[in-house]
């Protein structure tokens, strides 16, 4: 007990020096979060040494002296596995990290030498950084605390049949079936919900599976340890209108309308909230990794729907004053990143395009943050890369190409294609012929851990902390 509450003394007194930084990690599944944040351990352990950090001033300068990892401050947030991660990287052949599925922590203890001192003072000081790795689909449940469970249903993209949710529908077919028989005023039957919940659930596995990022609510994707908890049964209700509220709200208490309503206020009150109230207002820097060359290959559908899913997404970052948010939780939140991840699946001269389409893709959160003045950068980056660019004759021109090894072992060299510096339009998903396929990570050279651009990141992240 002394000892914790002197740990978070001392934390005080490490935040009122600045010398403490929580800095928070998201994406949507398969953006590249794990990736990310066990590269970025790497890189910070192995400063100095056999890292490659020259767009880290502090590193490139020789004031990074090193990273060590320390006990966590929050002992009921799970470590993030960065053995294991480094262990898959280090297998024959090597792997790529299991994903975590839930918030994960990790401190690092960083000595620096602050600029401007001579090298001989031998003066060094300590940046403590924690790191925090969580779900994206957990921020697209924000909306969720602006709506009763009425207005919620009615936003879900199910609702209603119509030309663009086609695809979607198609996925919750079963789920449609299921829920069409149920009359919202009739006693609610637990097993019957439960089995309703659970197509819906799969339902959204299925959208996620073929590619499908808009999916809520996001526990439903990623339970953890709420696997199978009533909390976690209920659904929209479609086809149900505005004016039937007060009707609605009329019904008996044991009505299968009041039963869901009961577990939404529930999901609301004891799930999204706590997230909010007990991790996010206390995270100081955000990186938002995005995978944008997967949607740019998975078409036309897919693509306007990580749109969506990112406008979502972002209302936690672009927070005015009077935002929902603001006025809910008080978050401090006052730098961050945008960044298009796996950038070594295209050629170098096309990472220009790759940050203009991202810029493009979530244009009207960042003109929202910019308002809010919150600083914000967008980039590309690969975390872990695992090709490289070779020159090749193609039609007695040398064009750039990649060479790498696809996951079942196969060296190929390809062109993998050119990303469109605006969104696509319809020309172009006419004539796109992408060639992304998944690469397996090269075997570490010398220790190292090729990246591209991941210093840059942690530059704007966290090279002021280190001046
Ligand atoms: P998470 O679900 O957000 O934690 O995503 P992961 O970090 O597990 O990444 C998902 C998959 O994307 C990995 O299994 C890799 O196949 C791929 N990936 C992630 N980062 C990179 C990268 O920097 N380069 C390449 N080529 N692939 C990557």
């Amino acid at each position: 007990m002394r000892q914790s509450l002197a740990r978070e003394l001392n934390d005080l007194l490490e935040r009122s020096r600045d010398r403490q930084l929580r800095l928070a990690v998201t994406g949507l599944s398969r953006s590249g979060k794990t990736a990310f944040l066990t590269s970025l351990v790497h890189q910070l352990r192995h400063a100095g040494l056999e890292a490659r950090l020259d767009l880290l001033p502090a590193a490139r300068e020789g004031r990074l002296l090193g990273a060590k990892r320390v006990a966590q401050q929050d002992l009921g947030v799970p470590r993030f596995p960065y053995d294991q991660a480094l262990a898959a990287l280090d297998a024959t052949p090597p792997r790529w990290p299991e994903p975590t599925r839930g918030i994960s922590e990790l401190r690092l203890s960083i000595r620096y030498r602050p600029a401007g001192r001579p090298l001989f003072r031998g003066d060094t000081a300590t940046l403590t950084l924690d790191l925090f790795d969580y779900p994206g689909e957990w921020l697209l449940d924000l909306p969720l605390l602006g709506h009763d469970y009425l207005s919620w249903s009615l936003a879900q993209p199910l609702s209603s049949a119509t030309d663009l949710n086609h695809e979607r529908r198609a996925l919750f077919a079963d789920w449609l079936d299921g829920v069409e028989s149920l009359d919202p005023a009739a006693d609610a039957d637990e097993e019957q919900l439960a089995e309703i919940a659970a197509l819906y659930a799969q339902g959204l596995r299925n959208a996620r599976e073929a590619g499908f990022s808009n999916l809520q609510p996001g526990r439903f994707l990623l339970p953890g340890d709420l696997e199978g908890a009533p909390v976690l049964q209920f659904f929209p209700l479609p086809e149900l209108s505005e004016s039937e509220r007060t009707a609605l709200e009329t019904l008996p208490e044991e009505s299968v309308y009041r039963t869901l309503v009961r577990r939404f206020v529930h999901y609301q009150q004891h799930i999204v909230k706590p997230f909010y109230r007990n991790h996010f207002r206390r995270f100081d820097r955000q990186i938002v990794l995005v995978d944008v060359l997967s949607a740019l290959n998975a078409g036309p559908e897919r693509f306007e729907d990580l749109s969506q899913a990112l406008a979502t997404l972002m209302q936690s970052f672009a927070y005015g004053k009077r935002s929902l948010l603001s006025r809910l939780f008080s978050p401090r939140i006052d730098r961050l990143a945008i960044a298009a991840t796996k950038a070594d699946h295209v050629t170098p001269e096309q990472h220009a395009n790759l940050v203009a389409l991202l810029e493009a893709l979530l244009a009207d959160p960042l003109q929202d943050l910019r308002f809010a003045d919150i600083p914000v950068k967008a980039m590309s980056l690969a975390s872990i890369r695992a090709t490289e660019t070779r020159e090749v004759e193609h039609q007695g021109k040398r064009t750039p190409a990649l060479r790498g090894t696809t996951l079942d072992g196969e060296e190929v060299l390809v062109f993998p294609g050119e990303v469109p510096a605006r969104l696509p339009d319809t020309a172009f998903w006419a004539r796109q012929g992408f060639d992304f396929r998944d690469f397996r990570p090269a075997p570490r050279d010398n220790g190292g851990l090729p990246h591209i651009r991941l210093d840059a990141a942690l530059d704007w992240l966290l090279g002021d902390k280190l001046q």
